[in-house]
This record gives structure tokens, sequence and C-alpha cells, in this order.
């Protein structure tokens, strides 16, 4: 049985030909999975009666679960998918009031084998990857579940993205390609992969990187992301500078914010200086306390005193606002933990 979402056109050709349709109904079909997010072949009602039915003896839709699905005050939905294996993931579609924007956040791996302190997905380990299809699903799934169309798609769920470069390069091409997402909209998050970063870097894309760097010197950044003991903030540096000088593009800079850690006073001078050369945005994330460590949230007055050092040193700074904390859907709380 094939499963349609995830195949591309000519991959959709191949099945109508084996039934001896034209090539017309593959894009029909095409249309029905990635713009009009369907669940059932039978919802795809240009299609006669009859070929649906040849089509469902030899196809279908899906063949994920959602498993779980939490609804946020704010807004934001999580839900954790099954894949036919019984592995699962979290993907969480985050919606702004003041904003068009629906973005969806996805997982790119069962697990991760980064292992950062303060990230619940961490602490599982790591599973297995995702292939692109797997990947894709998780927008398919949100609209299909909401009726309503993924602007943007940021893989900061589940797992480290440039490990699994290839599924998510190929991801990348069928959101852009099929769902009609533009690539500016597509954001690919990684805790520093020097090697792959720059692969990226060779790669003329139109997408953003974004670099969790959570620390403004080794020392600090070593207590809270085992990678930097392999790739160290001064390798990091250069591979940044080298993006932004193949690429031209802007990178993001993650920063999360932990009480008495890494929000001080120094410590925002010292990111200042890091960054002086890197042409970057920074987004400042509050952490959410969670059960699996005791890092603390900072105060309001810190986090506004740290985004004007670094605004003054003349970086566009933004404070990412919360979404889904009374779900666990916040930054570095996804982890399947009910599968
Ligand atoms: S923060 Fe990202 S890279 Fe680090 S352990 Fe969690 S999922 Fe992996």
């Amino acid at each position: 049985m094939k499963i349609l979402s995830g195949l591309s056109l000519q991959e959709i050709e191949e099945i109508t030909d084996e039934l001896k349709a034209s090539k017309f109904r593959a894009r029909q079909i095409h249309n029905w999975i990635y713009l009009k997010s369907v669940k059932e072949i039978d919802e795809m009602t240009d299609l006669s009666v009859k070929f649906r039915e040849e089509l469902k003896k030899v196809a279908k839709v899906t063949d994920i679960k959602i498993k779980v699905k939490q609804v946020s005050s704010d807004g934001t939905i999580k839900y954790l998918l099954e894949y036919p294996d019984g592995e699962c993931v979290e993907t969480v579609l985050m919606r702004f009031d003041n904003r068009a924007n629906l973005t969806a956040c996805v997982s790119s791996q069962v697990g991760c084998a980064v292992n950062c302190s303060f990230c619940a997905t961490g602490k599982r380990g790591f599973i297995r990857n995702l292939n692109y299809k797997e990947i894709i699903e998780q927008v398919l799934m949100i609209q299909r579940d909401t009726d309503l169309k993924v602007t943007n798609v940021v893989f900061m769920g589940q797992g480290e993205p440039l490990l699994n470069l290839d599924n998510v390069l190929k991801a990348m091409e069928i959101f852009n390609e099929n769902f009609q997402i533009g690539a500016r909209r597509l954001t690919v998050s990684t805790s520093g992969i020097i090697p792959q970063i720059n692969k990226l870097a060779e790669l003329d894309m139109q997408s953003t990187l974004a670099v969790s760097l959570h620390a403004p010197n080794h020392e600090i950044r070593l207590k809270l992301m085992q990678i930097e003991d392999k790739y160290n903030m001064s390798d990091l540096h250069k591979a940044l500078k080298n993006y932004v000088e193949k690429t031209g593009r802007r990178i993001t800079i993650e920063y999360l914010l932990i009480k008495d850690l890494n929000d001080t006073i120094e410590s925002a001078k010292e990111l200042a200086h890091y960054l002086k050369d890197i042409k970057c945005n920074v987004n400042l994330i509050p952490y959410n306390p969670t059960a699996e460590n005791d890092y603390q949230r900072p105060s309001n007055n810190s986090i506004m005193k740290f985004k004007f050092l670094l605004e003054h040193s003349g970086k566009k700074v933004t404070v990412r606002l919360e979404r889904g904390a009374d779900i666990d859907a916040a930054c570095g709380q996804l982890k399947g933990k009910v599968c």
C-alpha cells in the first residue's frame, strides 16, 4: 500500500500510470494532498467514484496517527504523533495574535544524541532519524487537523536537524515546492554542528540558519551543551563568519536566558563581543522551568537589561514570546513523554 503524503508529483504519476489514468489525475491528487490537506481519498471529490475505489486499493493518504493533542490557552497546539513503527514525536503549531503567520515547529529525529542539559528531548537519547516523508507528515497532519495553511516551518522540535541533514534538506525542498512555503519562511536550527554548517554555507539556500549559542563563553556553554566539547565556540565563530560570507544571509542566534548562569551584565557584554563581527539577529528565550532540572527564569528586569546591552552593541534583539508553556510546548520541553 502506497502512502500518498510525501510523494512527489512524479511518484504520484507512477501510481496513476499503473491505474491507467492520465497525468492530470496525478496533479489533482497532488493538489488534494498538499494544498487541500485531505484526510481520506474519498474527499478527492473531483476524481470519479470508480477511480477513487481503484486508488484506495493501492494507496492511502497517511499512516501516522495523532496520539495526543493538547491546546494551550494561548492557542498553541501540541501534537504527539505516532509513526507505524510505534515511535512518536511532538509537533507544535504556534499562532501569534498580531500576525497572520502559522508556524509549525517540526521534529527531525526521534530523541536526540546532543543531550543539552536544559532540554527534555536530550534526556531520552537518540532513537532514530525521521525520513523526509515523516518530517513533512507533521505539517500535513497539522493542516488536516486544523483546516489551516501553515505559513512558516521551523526545525526546532525534537532532534538535531543537522545530524539528519539529507532528510531535512529534502523536506525543505518539498515544503518550498509542494506546500508553496517560501524558502525565507523555513528555519533550520542547530546546536552548532560545524561540518554541517560549512556544508550549508556551500548551498545556495534562502532559508534561515538559527544557531543555539546559549552562552557567552566556553565554560558556561560547556555546562549547558555537551556539544561544546566537540565543536567549541571559537571554531563555531569561524564557521558562522564563513557562512555569512558565503551566503550573505543573516544568522539568528538563539540564547536561552537562565537566571544567574548566563543572564548577567558581564555575559551580555561578552556575548556582544563574540557576535560583533557576525551578521546576526539575537533571539533571547527566557527559560521555562521544568521538573527536569533546577534552572530558573530570569526576572523581567534582567531580561530587559540584557536586551538593552546587546542592542547597544548594534544587534537587533527580540525576546521570544512564550508559547504553549502550559502544555509543555515551549522551547526545550518537547520529548514525546507520553509515548
Ligand atoms: S536542545 Fe536540540 S540539540 Fe539539544 S538535546 Fe534538545 S533537541 Fe537535541
